[in-house]
């Protein structure tokens, strides 16, 4: 079916127009097209860089900075200035806990297995709004160079992100105003940028090693009739050039015999060491002596003492790469290219050891840091169908999903996935002893349900007994290259399942259609909005009943001034989902947890005690 794209502007529907390839990362973003000689371009506006900073800053009267201007703040407003939000996207607060202390900003600890959200002044946000600001910025950035409205995208993600996290990504886009005609992943992308996987004869593996300023990847993968196929990801998220940097200002507070707590306390003198330590890194690109000084401390190092002190790290990386090899079933010699990205690739020790671990040069023509938005404008280029020579496989034109609680859209089948194609997703119960699940299909890009098109809707009965949270029920759903769907749920605890099948392009015009997709666009904002009411609502309500849950079973735990300041948090808990508002919401919820974790703690204290006491052996 034809692609559309909406005019924001005017509401109606264009045939053609740009589509931006975006890179979307933890500490940059960048917006790239293809320009009309058909080579693919970052966009520099107005000569303020290609590279945009991840950053978001929220001034006191809400104004909101993204990039350079707000990476300034970094250092002087940590509270109200949020960075690797990337790192946040799709996850839950118990993805994330070990590494909670890495952000300065407040990350909401609710206890729960739901997206993490943070919170800014009194205002809370979730990783989707605040990625949307940044893609908003490249957007604009990209419609002010080009000088014409930008409705369309491919945002790349590492390819090691899943459904949820790919999901959220995909959300960001929608609510930035742009349609997400797909997800592609870094690595295939930047295989795209050298050319790879374009010609639709050749079968290749390849290995794309992707070492940033914080996080460090390896992806093994293998391109066959033009479908690239991840065989394996390995890496380290908290592994990069800001490492670098880190033991170059240990070595010279050392050399220098500072007290390296003092240079913490101070704040001013650290952060002109890190920026020393990493032009000094960079200068090893073209010169093997760094000779300086801040004060009266020389900041001296040379390249054959910085390769020694760096070794261990890049060793690291090795490793993961020899690990994503044996995960993949592989062994260096069946890796055809290796292809080199991000930033910190530059260090020729890394293409050193990367090249020999692998026995063979390493791509590293194409600028490192975009790379991936060079090939993510390239898949653009292919879906607006502007590259003849390559195959463009049947996609679905509309997303598939199902309803979850309040009403909700939650999509497994992403518009735009190539058939056939599956996905699938696992869900529990929210009610204690519940037995039967309704298992309601709809089709649409709208985050309400009401919205969609309903296509099928069945229960999924005789789930045994358990608390709420306790049943495991995948929905897997199948869409085989006639278009039809199979929609699968299990219970996984029990065995107990059904299936139904469903034509979703049954009964449906090409003009529906992009209705369908016009309406997803003009009401993003809107329908995102109202998505986070409910999803606040549908968490008030759950805290509430697990709460109430506690009091029930626990109650003579607690002192009777607990169980009256309990209550007293419960009364303005459901004054807030009564009054709708979001950040209300979030907030009494925040509290109520932060009142109520003590008691949780002491009592599985006791639990613990007592369990010790039962398997003493006097
Ligand atoms: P990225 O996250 O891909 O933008 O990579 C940023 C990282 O690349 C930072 O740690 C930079 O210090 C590092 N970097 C940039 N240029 C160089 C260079 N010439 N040599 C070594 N590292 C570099």
């Amino acid at each position: 079916m034809a692609k559309v794209s909406i005019n924001l502007a005017t509401g109606s529907i264009q045939k053609e127009d740009i589509i931006v390839g975006i890179d979307l990362g933890t500490t940059n973003s960048l917006v790239a097209f293809i320009n009309p000689d058909k080579d693919p371009l970052v966009i520099n506006d107005a000569g303020k860089g290609v590279l945009v900073p991840s950053v978001v800053h929220f001034g006191p009267t809400g104004e909101v900075l993204v990039g350079n201007e707000a990476k300034e703040f970094l250092i002087t407003d940590p509270q109200n200035t949020v960075f690797s939000v990337k790192r946040l996207l799709g996850r839950s607060y118990h993805d994330i806990e070990n590494y909670k202390d890495f952000f300065s900003y407040k990350v909401i600890d609710d206890d729960t297995e739901s997206l993490v959200k943070i919170k800014v002044g009194d205002k809370f946000y979730t990783p989707i709004e605040l990625s949307a600001l940044i893609l908003k910025e490249l957007k604009a950035r990209a419609e002010h160079a080009l000088k014409t409205p930008v409705n369309r995208a491919v945002i790349t993600v590492p390819a090691y992100f899943n459904d949820s996290q790919r999901q959220a990504t995909r959300d960001a886009g929608k609510l930035a105003g742009l349609d997400v005609l797909r997800i592609v992943n870094e690595p295939t992308a930047a295989s795209l940028a050298y050319g790879i996987g374009l010609n639709p004869d050749e079968t290749k593996t390849i290995a794309v090693y992707d070492l940033g300023g914080g996080t460090f990847d390896v992806s093994i993968l293998q391109i066959q009739n033009g479908i690239f196929e991840v065989l394996a990801t390995n890496g380290d998220t908290f592994l990069g050039g800001d490492d670098f940097d880190r033991i170059i200002v240990d070595y010279w507070i050392e050399k220098n015999q500072l007290n390296k707590a003092d240079v913490i306390a101070n704040n001013e003198l650290a952060q002109q060491l890190r920026l020393k330590a990493e032009e000094a890194k960079k200068s090893f690109s073209h010169q093997s002596l760094f000779n300086e000084k801040i004060g009266d401390i020389w900041c001296t190092l040379d390249r054959a003492d910085f390769e020694q002190l760096i070794l261990p790290k890049v060793q690291q990386t090795i490793t993961c790469c020899q690990n994503a090899l044996k995960d993949a079933k592989l062994t260096t010699a069946d890796i055809d290219e290796v292809i080199m990205v991000g930033g910190s690739t530059r260090t020729a020790l890394v293409k050193k050891m990367v090249s020999e671990f692998f026995a063979r040069p390493v791509h590293d023509d194409v600028n490192p840091d975009e790379v991936v938005a060079l090939g993510a404008a390239i898949q653009a280029d292919i879906l607006a169908g502007n590259r003849k020579d390559i195959l463009l496989l049947d996609v679905t034109p509309l997303s598939l999903g199902i309803e979850t609680m309040g009403g909700l859209m939650d999509v497994i089948i992403p518009r735009n996935s190539k058939v056939p194609t599956k996905g699938g997703r696992q869900y529990t119960t929210s009610i204690d002893g519940q037995v039967n699940m309704k298992i309601a299909v709809y089709q649409g890009e709208r985050d309400l349900i009401k919205e969609n098109r309903k296509l099928a809707e069945f229960n999924l009965k005789g789930i045994p007994s358990m608390p709420a949270g306790f049943p495991k029920v995948d929905i897997n759903f199948l869409l085989n290259a006639d278009g039809i769907l199979t929609i699968q749920a299990i219970e996984l605890r029990s065995g107990v399942k059904q299936e139904v099948e469903v034509k979703p392009t049954y009964g449906i015009t090409d003009e529906q259609v992009e209705q369908m997709l016009m309406d997803s666009i003009t009401h993003a904002k809107d329908d995102i909005s109202q998505r986070m009411i409910i999803e606040a609502r549908t968490e008030g309500e759950q805290t509430i009943y697990t709460v109430e849950n506690f009091l029930r079973k626990h109650g003579s735990h607690i002192t009777a001034e607990e169980t009256e300041k309990t209550n007293e948090h419960l009364v303005v808990l459901k004054e807030a989902i009564a009054s709708g508002d979001k950040d209300q919401i979030l907030k009494r919820i925040d509290e109520i947890n932060e009142f109520t974790r003590p008691f949780a703690e002491r009592l599985m204290d006791e639990a613990i005690a007592t369990a010790m006491r039962g398997k003493s052996i006097e």
